[in-house]
Formats: structure tokens, C-alpha cells, sequence
């Protein structure tokens, strides 16, 4: 048996306590002055006062880390991710600074199908490589779990192999990777091309790849880009109720460009997650407050597009919805691992207080990833994934923008990341 024992944090946040969080309870930290934690095999045994639990027999014989002042909280859960894809989109990133929209560009064949291309050209070795950089960069902002969604492959061949790198990541690395099947990404080119060519499409998504995605185990989630370019509401409908059918939760990309009544779509099929939610309605956000379906907001896309309009986070907190943040990491809209930039922007854009953006980053995404038991909070009996920040208050973890405060990352209980001495 192994025993760590952390001790030495000016603010302990422990968020403990009901989960998920809606309205006021939105900013309640749970945060201790100077506690600590005493870990067993990778698992929190007791968190509380720092006498109280030194005083533990166990924690005599613990390995020990002081953290010297600095603050800790719950590992960072990164509920939307596009974690699997070959290249950047910089030179789009150019065209866009130049003026060109995202659909405009879509529409050239960037965009999406951009990356699609060049999914499908690279090797799972190389598509790996890449992705094991990135998680690294994860774990260097304080994230221990998240999702990834594919998405750029949209062939039989393409989204198995998407799937597969997830399995195989989560074996060869200590983040966790939940997996979703977004083969309802766009319609690709090929099926573009062809009369009733969506029809067919999705027939190719209902009746072939999401019964077998279930049948390998490859997805707990089934996503749908419900948005003008993409996918129709009724279209989004089949697609999730057969992901339904076959055991994987629905998740849906809703309302980012155009509202599309993808928002009541997700709560009627009660959906885990309904994202970005730039043009949701008064009538959206009171579904979304009646429901158990989370509101992910996705503040990077909006800043990295140079869009104006974000999501309405103050009316959908104070109507009583499950509010949560993600980085929405992906190569055309989004590229940052950083969870600390997206808490910045959720502060500064979406006028969230730096309490509700930890909260919304913690333990609601843990519970939109259906994973409240295990993660998102210091808590007995969760596993222990910690994030320590180099600053003394919590409010300084989004006040600092552009640079990495993050001093260290653990993974149910062991470092996987730590900060050179500088
Ligand atoms: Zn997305």
C-alpha cells in the first residue's frame, strides 16, 4: 500500500459537496485554509485541516509533498475536446484575420473537411505522436481527464482508427480519455457530391459504424454538429436516437453558428452535454435550467475566431442550469490545451466569477462526462487527480492570462507534471 500525503496549500479547493453545480452554489469552492490530503493507492483517504489529518496514523509513514503556499484544487476536466487530427490550420487562421468567415472558408474546402483530408492521408503513428504532445500539454495546464470526439476521419476506416488511438492513448498515458463518436461531424465530400448523398450518409452512421462503435466499446458518447453547414435538427435526431439505442449518451455541438432548436433536441433526449450555445433563446436556456443536460460553454472558439457574440453565461447560471467550460481544443476553431486561458475568458467574456469558472471546469464537467462519483472534487474516495497552481489565491489562477502558472499535476495520486525549478 502507498501513502502520499500533501500538505502545505494556502487554499485547499475542495469543491466538495452536491454535485452538479447550478445558480449560487456555482461559486462555493469548498476551500480550506492550509488543509491537507493523505492519498492511499492512488485514492483520497482523508482531506481536512492540516493537524488533523498529520495526526493520522497513516500519515506518519507517508511519502510527503509540501507545496509550499501554493494553491490546490481538483484536476482539471476538459469535457469537449477534438483531440485526434493531423496538422494546424494556420494558414486559415490567416485568411480568417484577413476577413474571410469560418463558413466562407468552409465552403472552399477548408474548414472541416480541410482536416479530413488530411486525417485520412496521415498514419496512426503519426496522428499518435501528435496526440501524445498534446496530452502532454494538458497535463502542463492542469488537466487529468478528458474527452475527445472524432470527427475528421467520416469513413467506416478513418473514425474506427479515431477510436481506436483513443483506447490505445488512455493505455499508454496517465490522462484519462473519454471517448466520443462524432461521425456526425459534417457530411464529407464524397457523399456531397451524390443526389441524397446526407440521406445516405447518415444511413452509413445509424445502421453500419455507431452498431459498431457499441459493439467494440470505442465510445461511451455519440455527438452530432447540429448547425447550418452540418446537420439538421431532424437529422441530428436519428442520429443520436441510434446512438441511443446502442448505448451511447447523446452530446450535441448546438446553436454555435445559427440557432437550430438543437438545445430542446438535447434536453428532450436528455442529452449528457449541449455545447457552445452562442444563439441560444430565453426558451432554450429555461429547457436547459429545467433539465439535467449540461451547458458547456466554449469561450476559445469565439476568441480565436475574433466572433463578438459568446454565450450567455450569466442568464443560464442565474436561470439555474448546469454551467460548465471546456477548451473545445481542436485545429480550425480552438487550438489551446490551456484550461487556465478558457477560465480567463470566462471571466473576462462571459462574466463569470473566477469561483464559478473553477467549478464549471471541475465538477460539472466530471459530472457531463458522468464521471461525478470518481473525479472533479476532493472528496473521500475519489481518485486523486490534483491540480497545484504557483499562486497563493484562487482568483489569480484566471487573473494570470498567456502564461502557464500551473506547478503540478497528478494523476490518481502520482506526478505528471511537475514544473522545472527556475
Ligand atoms: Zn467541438
Amino acid at each position: 500500500m502507498s501513502h502520499l500525503l500533501i500538505t502545505g496549500a494556502s487554499q485547499l479547493l475542495t469543491l466538495r459537496g452536491r454535485a452538479p453545480r447550478r445558480g449560487k452554489a456555482l461559486s462555493d469552492l469548498g476551500m480550506l485554509r492550509d488543509g491537507a490530503l493523505l492519498i492511499r493507492d492512488g485514492l483520497i483517504a482523508a482531506v481536512g485541516a492540516r493537524p488533523e489529518i498529520e495526526s493520522l496514523p497513516e500519515s506518519r509513514s507517508a511519502e510527503k509533498i509540501d507545496v509550499g503556499g501554493r494553491v490546490v484544487l481538483p484536476g482539471v476536466v476538459d469535457s469537449h475536446t477534438h483531440l485526434i487530427h493531423a496538422a494546424s490550420r494556420a494558414e486559415e487562421y490567416e485568411l480568417k484575420i484577413a476577413g474571410a468567415s469560418y463558413e466562407e472558408i468552409a465552403r472552399k474546402g477548408g474548414g472541416i473537411l480541410n482536416s479530413v483530408k488530411k486525417l485520412r492521408a496521415a498514419t496512426a503513428d503519426a496522428l499518435k505522436r501528435r496526440a501524445h504532445a498534446a496530452l502532454r500539454e494538458f497535463a502542463a495546464h492542469g488537466t487529468t481527464t478528458l474527452e475527445a470526439k472524432s470527427g475528421y476521419g467520416l469513413d467506416v476506416a478513418s473514425e474506427l482508427k479515431i477510436l481506436r488511438l483513443h483506447k490505445e492513448l488512455s493505455a499508454e498515458q496517465a490522462l484519462e480519455i473519454v471517448s466520443t463518436f462524432l461521425g456526425a461531424h459534417v457530411v464529407p465530400a464524397e457523399y456531397r457530391r451524390k443526389p441524397r448523398g446526407t440521406e445516405q450518409y447518415i444511413a452509413l452512421l445509424t445502421d453500419e459504424l455507431i452498431p459498431e462503435v457499441a459493439a467494440e466499446k470505442l465510445a461511451e458518447f455519440c455527438d452530432v454538429f447540429c448547425d447550418r453547414g452540418a446537420f439538421s435538427r431532424k437529422d441530428s435526431k436519428k442520429i443520436l436516437e441510434a446512438g441511443k439505442k446502442h448505448g451511447l449518451a447523446p452530446r450535441v455541438h448546438a446553436e454555435q453558428l445559427t440557432r437550430t432548436g438543437a438545445t430542446q433536441l438535447a434536453v428532450q433526449l436528455g442529452a449528457a452535454s449541449c455545447d457552445h450555445l452562442e444563439q441560444v433563446s430565453k426558451a432554450d436556456i429555461r429547457a436547459l435550467a429545467e433539465s439535467n443536460t449540461v451547458a458547456t460553454l466554449l469561450p476559445g472558439c469565439d476568441f480565436h475566431l475574433g466572433l463578438k457574440q459568446y454565450a450567455p453565461a450569466r442568464a443560464l447560471i442565474d436561470a439555474g442550469a448546469v454551467v460548465a467550460l471546456a477548451t473545445d481544443y481542436n485545429p480550425g476553431t480552438s487550438p489551446t490545451m490551456s484550461m487556465p486561458m478558457i477560465l480567463s475568458l470566462a471571466c473576462t467574456q462571459l462574466r463569470m466569477s473566477p469561483a464559478e469558472a473553477i467549478a464549471a471546469a471541475t465538477i460539472n464537467t466530471a459530472y457531463s462526462l458522468r464521471r461525478e462519483k470518481q473525479i472533479g472534487s476532493i472528496e473521500t474516495g475519489k481518485q486523486a487527480d490534483l491540480a497545484v497552481f504557483d499562486v497563493e489565491d484562487y482568483r489569480e489562477i484566471p487573473y494570470y492570462f498567456g502564461v502557464n502558472k500551473c506547478w503540478m499535476t497528478l494523476k490518481k495520486g502520482r506526478p505528471v507534471f511537475q514544473k522545472a525549478h527556475t
